[in-house]
């Protein structure tokens, strides 16, 4: 049988090791033990048991690929990984395609669990949802969907809390188009929820690097200072290639994003293949578009090992393409579609994502 190595067992790393694993062997490398389904992480903060559908062992979710606890440190130029395992231990890996997922790194562990079993990660939401049921005064430092998200959770649950978004930027979700901006910003007004945009953090009690549940102060560019119980950082993240840097750097653009062709392919490197969050592809970074690169990655690792190299299907970037889904809550959100617009009918975004954070389609697209 042939081999791939799938190093990042995210959105990108575990559906395209679902696809290929029937026909090759798939070895799968990722620190934690555990696949966790992103959009339901705003939710888990608040209602821990949440997290039990979303949090999925990779025995679980990949019986017939071998998963390895452990860490890429370094890419060879033979593409053979080295991998630090939970022990510490290092070994490298070798294999006929290679395929670099390894998502964005967040400034701590709040969104993201590292080197963590299930168990752990359920018992810090079960922390955490403990330190914001004791807050009262929040400030989310970020303003994209994954702080928009929790805010809505947050208030959903708690309608008394004081809850306060700084955004640097002009407005809330500035991926996405500003109609649906001014939808989210107009009903958290309603709700109570203060938004600071054009509004720059300078300083606050407790650093990026760790999960802050304790009281504080931010203070911000224009000179206020806002007091908080509980300070949130849902700042985006940035690419995840540390272990380029030592071979293949000319290949990182600026943000550190590794360049691909259009079959997805890592530029000048047809047998490493790059998806998700770490590519050079002009798109928002989500897991929306993702679904549209694991069939033409798939199509693609498999022409290749099966000596059609001449097969290759193409993917097209989703630039300027505003397409979103955000939940404000259990209970509404708002969903941007090209042609179609705007849609904020409660009970359509309801089932498009709000009631379910997408936990039972992903479940299902992995045989659960
Ligand atoms: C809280 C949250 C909510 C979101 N909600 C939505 C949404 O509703 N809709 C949407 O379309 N998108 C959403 N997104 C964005 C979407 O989840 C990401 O775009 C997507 O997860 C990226 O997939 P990926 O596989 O590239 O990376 P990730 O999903 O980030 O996975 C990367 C994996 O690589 C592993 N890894 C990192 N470094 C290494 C290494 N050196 N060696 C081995 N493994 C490594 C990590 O442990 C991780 O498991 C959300 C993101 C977050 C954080």
């Amino acid at each position: 049988m042939k081999s791939i190595v799938i190093y990042g067992g995210g959105m990108a790393g575990t559906f395209l090791a679902k696809k290929l694993c029937q026909s090759f062997a798939v070895t799968l490398v990722d620190s934690n033990e555990y696949f966790e389904i992103p959009m339901a992480t705003p939710r888990s903060m608040v209602d821990a048991n949440f997290a039990e559908q979303a949090i999925i062992p990779f025995k679980h979710a990949l019986p017939k690929v071998q998963h390895i606890q452990g860490h890429l440190m370094q890419l060879n130029p033979d593409y053979s990984g080295v991998v630090r395992l939970k022990t510490g231990q290092e070994m490298q890996l070798h294999a006929d395609v290679s395929v670099i997922a390894t998502g964005s790194h967040f400034s701590n562990s709040l969104v993201r669990g590292q080197s963590q079993t299930k168990l752990q990660r359920q018992n810090f939401y079960q922390d955490f949802s403990k330190a914001i049921e004791k807050a009262q005064n929040i400030v989310l430092v970020g303003g994209g969907p994954i702080g928009v998200e929790i805010a809505g959770e947050i208030n959903d649950l708690y309608p008394h809390k004081i809850i306060t978004i700084i955004e640097s930027k002009t407005r809330l979700v500035s991926g996405t188009t500003a109609k649906v901006s001014d939808y989210i910003q107009q009903d958290f007004k309603r709700r109570g929820i203060r938004v600071f945009t054009n509004t720059q953090l300078v300083q606050a009690s407790h650093p990026k690097d760790t999960v802050c549940t304790e009281a504080g102060v931010a203070m911000t560019a224009d000179g206020q200072q806002i007091a908080y119980d509980l300070l949130m950082w849902c700042i985006g993240g940035h690419a995840n290639t540390t272990y380029l840097q030592a071979h293949f750097a000319d290949l990182l653009n600026s943000r550190a994003q590794v360049q691909v062709e259009n079959t997805l392919q890592v530029k000048h490197h047809p047998r490493l293949f790059a998806l998700g969050d770490i590519t050079d592809l002009a798109e928002n970074k989500m897991a929306w578009h993702i679904n549209g690169q694991i069939p033409v990655a798939a199509h693609n690792i498999r022409c290749l090992l099966e000596d059609k190299p001449h097969a290759l299907k193409t993917y097209k970037a989703k630039t300027n393409n505003p397409m979103m889904a955000i939940t404000l809550g259990r209970q509404k959100g708002v969903v941007y579609l090209p042609i179609v617009g705007m849609i904020n009918i409660p009970l359509i975004t309801r089932m498009a994502k709000a009631s379910h954070m997408l936990v039972p389609k992903y479940r299902k697209e992995l045989g659960l």
